[in-house]
C-alpha cells in the first residue's frame, strides 16, 4: 500500500472520520470498502473512489475491503472481476485477505428477507414490472398500494419459499418491502427487494433463481462486513433513507453512509454502460484502448499508478458535482514522467538528410544524456553517420517569419552531434514533394557546440538512417470533440460527438537503436515530441509506441487564463 501521504489535503469526509475517532464511535475503528459491480472495466472515476476509500483507511490505521456487488447475473462476468482485481492492485492498493462478494451473502440476505416477512414488513407481490411502475406514482403524485400488499405472513412465507424453489416464471412475482406508497421519496414506495430471474451467476451458477436487488444487498453487505464509513457517490443520497430503514428494521450493525461528488472528466464519457457501447460498437479497440478513460486504457497509454493517485489527490473530494479538465490528468503524468522517463531520439515523419562532406562508411558514437532531470541516469552512445533522418516538420523550403529550424542555406544544431547547413533540396519530379536534403556538417562542432562561439537558433532531434529501427507510433487525441459530450441531451448518439481524429497511426517512424529491447509498458520521452509508452502489439520486427501525452502543458495555460479572467 502506498504510504499514507501526509500531504493529503483534508476534506469533509476526513473531518467526519476524525470526529468519529475522537468520540470513539465504533471503538475508534475505521473500515471502508470499494464496492464495484463487475459489469465493466474500472475507469478513472472509480480511481477517485478507490484512492478515497483505501486512502482514508490507511491514513487512520483502518482497513479497506474490496467487495464485488454482484447481484445482477445478466450483466456481470468473471472477466470483469479479474480486470477489476488487476486494476486495483496496479493502482497500488492492498485489501489483504478481505476480498468479498455480495453473492457470498445470498443465503444470509435470504434469511434477512424472511425476517422482514415474518415481521410483516415485506410481501410477495404479483404485479408485473410494468404494473409496479404504474402503481409507483410520480414525483408529484403519490403511488397506489398493491392489491397484494396485505397478504398474511404465512402466505408470504410460503410464496417466497416457492419463489426460491423455482415454482414461478421469471418476472411473475417479486418480494417488496412494505413502506409507504405516499412517500415523497420514490425509493421508499414499497421497493422491490427480490426478483425471479433464471440467469446463471458467475459465482453461484444456477443455485439461485431469485436475486436480491442492489439497494437491499448493498447496505446489508456493508453491515455484515462491519463497514464504519460507507462512502459513495451523490446519486445514492436518496437511497440512504431506505438503507437506514432496512438496517433499523433488521436491527443489525449500522454503517454511516457519506456521499461525495463523482468525478466527471472533460472530453470523455464515464459510465460503464456507455464505455461498453464504445467497445461493443467498435468505436474503440477494446476496454484497454489507450483513448478510453478506463484504468486499463490509461495503463496501456502509459499512465503510471503514481500519476493517477496524484491526480485523485489534486481533484479532492467535495459535495458538489463538477467537471475536471483532462488537461489536469495530463499535467499529472507529464510531471511524473519528466522526472522518470529516459530521453531518446525518435523521428515520427522522417525526412532523409545526406551529409555530403561526411566520410562515406564512417559511423561514430556520440554521447547523449539520458535524463537532464536526473543525471544519475547517466549517458548513452548514439550512432551518427552520413545519412540521417530528421522530422519533415523541421524543414521549410520557404520559412515563414519566426521559423528558426532548417531551411535552405540555414545552419542548425543536431542535438548531441554537429551543426549542419542545408545546401540542396531534392524533390520528387512529379509531386514536387521534398524527398531529401543535402547538408554539410562542421566537424569542429562535435557534441553540439561551436568553438568559435557562433550561435544557431534551433536544435533538432535526429536518428542515423543505417542504425535506427522501424517503429509504429500511435498518436491520440481526445475521444470526444466537446468537453461535455453529453451536453446535448437529445443527441447522445456517439456518431455525432466522437472525434474522428482521436487516433493517428504513423507506420514509418525511426527510433534510436538502443530501443531494440524496449519491453511493453516501458515509458520514454521522445526528445521534443512527448512521452511515449511501448505497446503490447510490438513484435520483433516493429516496436509500437503509444503517445501518452505531448510536452505542451495546457493545464498551466488554463489556470493562467482562469486567474486572469477572474475579477481581482
Ligand atoms: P458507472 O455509472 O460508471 O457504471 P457505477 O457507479 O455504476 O459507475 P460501480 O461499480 O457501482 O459503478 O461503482 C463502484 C464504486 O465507485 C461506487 O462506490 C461508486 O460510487 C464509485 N464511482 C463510480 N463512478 C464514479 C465516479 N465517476 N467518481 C467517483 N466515484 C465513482
Ligand atoms: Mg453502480
Amino acid at each position: 500500500m502506498p504510504p499514507a501521504e501526509s500531504t493529503n489535503p483534508s476534506n469533509f469526509i476526513k473531518t467526519i472520520i476524525e470526529e468519529d475517532i475522537k468520540n470513539n464511535k465504533n471503538d475508534g475503528r475505521v473500515h471502508t470498502r470499494f464496492p464495484p459491480e463487475p459489469n465493466g472495466y474500472l475507469h478513472i472515476g472509480h480511481a477517485k473512489s478507490i484512492c478515497l476509500n483505501f486512502g482514508v483507511a490507511a491514513e487512520y490505521n483502518g482497513l479497506c475491503n474490496l467487495r464485488f456487488d454482484d447481484t445482477n447475473p445478466s450483466k456481470e462476468e468473471a472477466e470483469y472481476v479479474e480486470s477489476i482485481i488487476e486494476d486495483v492492485k496496479w493502482l497500488g492498493f492492498d485489501w489483504g485477505d478481505r476480498l468479498f462478494y455480495a453473492s457470498d451473502y445470498f443465503e444470509k440476505l435470504y434469511q434477512y428477507a424472511v425476517q422482514l416477512i415474518k415481521e410483516g414488513k415485506a410481501y410477495v407481490c404479483d404485479l408485473s414490472a410494468d404494473e409496479v411502475r404504474e402503481y409507483r406514482g410520480t414525483l408529484t403524485e403519490p403511488g397506489k398500494e398493491s392489491p397484494y400488499r396485505n397478504r398474511s405472513v404465512e402466505e408470504n412465507l410460503d410464496l417466497f419459499e416457492r419463489m426460491r424453489a423455482g415454482e414461478f416464471k421469471d418476472g411473475s412475482r417479486t418480494l417488496r418491502a412494505k413502506l409507504d406508497m405516499a412517500s415523497g421519496n420514490i425509493n421508499m414506495r414499497d421497493p422491490v427487494i427480490y426478483r425471479i430471474q433464471r440467469a446463471a451467476h458467475h459465482r453461484t451458477g444456477d443455485k439461485w433463481c431469485i436475486y436480491p436487488m442492489y439497494d437491499f444487498t448493498h447496505c446489508i453487505s456493508d453491515s455484515i462486513e462491519g463497514i464504519t464509513h460507507s462512502l459513495c457517490t451523490l446519486e445514492f443520497e436518496d437511497h440512504r433513507p431506505l438503507y437506514d430503514w432496512f438496517l433499523d428494521q433488521l436491527n443489525i450493525f449500522h454503517p454511516m453512509q457519506i456521499e461525495f461528488a463523482r468525478l466527471n472528466l472533460s472530453h470523455t464519457v464515464m459510465s460503464k454502460r456507455k464505455l461498453l457501447k464504445l467497445v461493443e460498437d467498435g468505436y474503440v479497440r477494446g476496454w484497454d484502448d489507450p483513448r478510453m478513460p478506463t484504468i486499463s486504457g490509461l495503463r496501456r497509454r502509459g499512465y503510471t499508478p503514481e500519476s493517477i493517485r496524484n491526480f485523485c489527490d489534486r481533484i479532492g473530494v467535495a459535495k458538489a458535482d463538477s467537471m475536471v479538465d483532462m488537461a489536469l490528468l495530463e499535467y499529472c503524468i507529464r510531471e511524473d514522467l519528466n522526472k522518470s522517463a529516459p530521453r531518446v531520439m525518435a523521428v515520427l515523419r522522417p525526412l532523409k538528410v545526406v551529409i555530403t562532406n561526411y566520410p562515406e562508411d564512417q559511423v561514430e558514437e556520440l554521447d547523449a544524456i539520458n535524463n537532464p532531470e536526473d543525471l544519475s541516469a547517466g549517458t548513452r552512445k548514439l550512432p551518427f553517420s552520413k545519412v540521417i533522418y530528421i522530422e519533415q516538420d523541421d524543414f521549410r523550403e520557404d520559412p515563414p517569419k519566426k521559423y528558426f529550424r532548417l531551411a535552405p542555406g540555414r545552419e542548425v544544431r543536431l542535438r548531441y552531434a554537429y551543426f549542419i547547413t542545408c545546401v540542396d533540396v531534392i524533390k520528387d519530379d512529379k509531386t514536387g514533394e521534398v524527398t531529401e536534403l543535402h547538408c554539410t556538417y562542421d566537424p569542429a562542432t562535435r557534441g553540439g557546440d561551436a568553438p568559435d562561439g557562433r550561435k544557431v537558433k534551433a536544435t533538432l532531434h535526429w536518428v542515423s538512417a543505417g542504425q535506427s529501427l522501424d517503429a509504429e507510433v500511435r498518436l491520440y487525441n481526445h475521444l470526444f470533440i466537446k468537453a461535455d459530450p453529453e451536453e446535448d441531451k437529445d443527441n447522445t448518439d456517439f456518431k455525432f460527438s466522437l472525434n474522428p481524429d482521436s487516433l493517428e497511426t504513423l507506420t514509418s517512424c525511426r527510433i534510436e537503436p538502443g530501443l531494440a529491447e524496449a519491453e511493453p509498458g516501458r515509458r520514454y520521452q521522445f526528445e521534443r515530441l512527448g512521452y511515449f509508452c511501448v505497446d503490447p502489439d510490438s513484435t520483433d520486427k516493429k516496436i509500437v509506441f503509444n503517445r501518452t501525452v505531448t510536452l505542451r502543458d495546457t493545464w498551466a495555460k488554463i489556470q493562467k487564463s482562469q486567474n486572469t479572467s477572474s475579477p481581482s
